[in-house]
């Protein structure tokens, strides 16, 4: 492997290669600055040897700075993602975390505090309310209209919001209907669509799963359900 940092490349203003430095975690990557590194750390954490056990703010934070849906599904349960169904509410939730991720700069370490002292919304909304409300942007207004869903993340869906996420599921995906004729229900189960496992509990129209194996085909992201005869 070619020795060079692991963040920029080479590419920095003033990179200097007498001044590489080994990752001291895992002795295996090199890094010209403490910036470079601290850059870097977000993603390296997940192929180092962190110091601390690495936690689903972590993932969110690579999340956040890959401009992505979380997929890891714990980290969809712990932050919300489970329980918004349409992308575009999906993406205001990432657009509110890459708001504080990236832009006011929270580590993942302080947020995955919040999380575990059940103060996730108060220290959220503490945060944005420190800064000047020009610079917030719109997804903060949007998170205080719909901030349950973050007070609420990691509980079960209640029936209610199952089948709507069921029949969201249908609309978005036409060929399910033709499944369904075949008695079986196919739905995308992103994993960061369900809390995990939820998905072998859907009923929708009457046909339940309960009884039923799922086929998590995780590659393809979705799941054959079949429906009792
Ligand atoms: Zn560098
Ligand atoms: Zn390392």
């Amino acid at each position: 492997m070619v020795k060079t940092c692991n963040c920029c490349r080479g590419h920095s203003g003033d990179y200097d290669e007498a001044k590489l430095r080994r990752c001291a975690g895992c002795q295996k990557v090199y890094y010209c600055s403490t910036s470079c590194q601290k850059e870097d750390w977000v993603y390296h954490i997940f192929h180092c040897k962190p110091s601390r056990p690495i936690n689903t703010a972590d993932y969110l934070a690579r999340a956040v700075f890959e401009n992505l849906l979380p997929e890891h599904p714990q980290t969809c349960d712990d932050y919300g993602f489970s329980r918004v169904f349409t992308a575009e509410e999906k993406s205001k939730l990432l657009g509110l975390y890459i708001g504080l991720i990236k832009v006011i700069k929270i580590p993942p370490k302080t947020i995955h505090g919040w999380r575990i002292r059940g103060a996730l919304v108060d220290e959220i909304k503490a945060t944005f309310y420190k800064i000047p409300e020009r610079t917030r942007g719109g997804y903060f207004p949007w998170f205080l209209q719909n901030e349950h869903i973050i007070a609420l993340a990691g509980q079960p869906l209640s029936e209610d919001m199952m089948h709507n996420y069921a029949d969201e599921m249908m609309r978005s995906w036409p060929l399910s209907i033709a499944n369904l004729a075949r008695k079986k229900i196919v739905i995308f189960c992103m994993p960061f669509s369900y809390p995990s496992g939820a998905h072998t509990r859907i009923s929708t129209s009457g046909l339940t799963s309960d009884s039923h194996r799922a086929d998590h085909r995780k590659k393809n992201r979705y799941c054959v359900l079949n429906t009792s005869d």
